[in-house]
């Protein structure tokens, strides 16, 4: 699968990129993730990308042209144009599944204000939010996306982690997690999991993410 990340600042991708399941995933070539600067597509001395609303106000907006001739140049058959936006739709588990299945992504990160409107009604397939709060730029919301997106794909887990065990994965949050030693300052491991009964520990499994489940996000279990 491959990425095309089209930001003002690269460079707050380098480390997220080269580490981790992430930087795994590039160096076995399950996962290509490009990373272009913006700048690249402007015309003038400057290499200007902003410029100040129409109709006055405070802030400024991103202009058009250098996101035009980007996408314009990385688009293929098979990719959707993605725009980091706070008002798009939310990020979670099947969108995330959704996305896993395009061969080809480009996500554009905005920064001031955010991007020319008509960018978002002539060259963007789908806007994805990270949340309800505003970042000062879109590059961190790509990086989430592409750990997210990644993950699901084939290969990129190794034995050490599992995807079903996963919150979200079938509708249930995650198990609590106990590792050596089975006495840790006097707190100690709930026995059924040192009782070597496999079906039992699978059965205290499952209801232990029930039960967190309830406490946490009751909302997540049918009615
Ligand atoms: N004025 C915009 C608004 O109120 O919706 C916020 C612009 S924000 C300061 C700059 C850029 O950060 C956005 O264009 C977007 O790419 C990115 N961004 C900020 N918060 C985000 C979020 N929660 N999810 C995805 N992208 C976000």
């Amino acid at each position: 699968m491959r990425f095309d990340v089209l930001t003002l600042f690269p460079a707050m991708l380098e480390g997220f990129l080269a580490e981790s399941m992430v930087g795994k995933s590039i160096q076995r070539g399950i996962v290509e993730a490009n990373v272009h600067n913006l700048r690249s597509w402007t015309t003038d001395k400057h290499q200007i990308t902003d410029d100040r609303p129409f109709g006055g106000g405070a802030g400024m907006g991103m202009k058009p042209g250098p996101i035009f001739g980007a996408i314009e140049e990385l688009k293929r058959e098979d990719s959707q144009v993605i725009y980091l936006a706070p008002d798009g739709e939310k990020l979670d588990h099947s969108l995330v599944l959704e996305l896993a299945k395009v061969p080809h992504l480009i996500l554009l990160s905005g920064h001031y204000e955010g991007v020319d409107e008509r960018v978002r009604e002539s060259l963007i397939d789908r806007e994805v939010s990270i949340g309800d709060y505003v970042l000062t730029n879109g590059t961190l919301p790509a990086a989430v996306l592409i750990d997210a997106v990644a993950r699901q794909l084939p290969g990129v887990l190794g034995e050490a982690q599992s995807l079903e065990q996963d919150s979200f994965s079938d509708g249930l949050l995650g198990l609590p997690q106990y590792t050596r030693p089975a006495n840790f300052r006097g707190m100690t491991v709930p026995d059924v999991l040192l009782s070597g009964d496999h079906a039992k520990i699978e059965a205290w499994r499952q209801e232990q993410r029930r039960l967190r489940t309830s406490e946490r996000r009751p909302d997540l279990l049918p009615d």
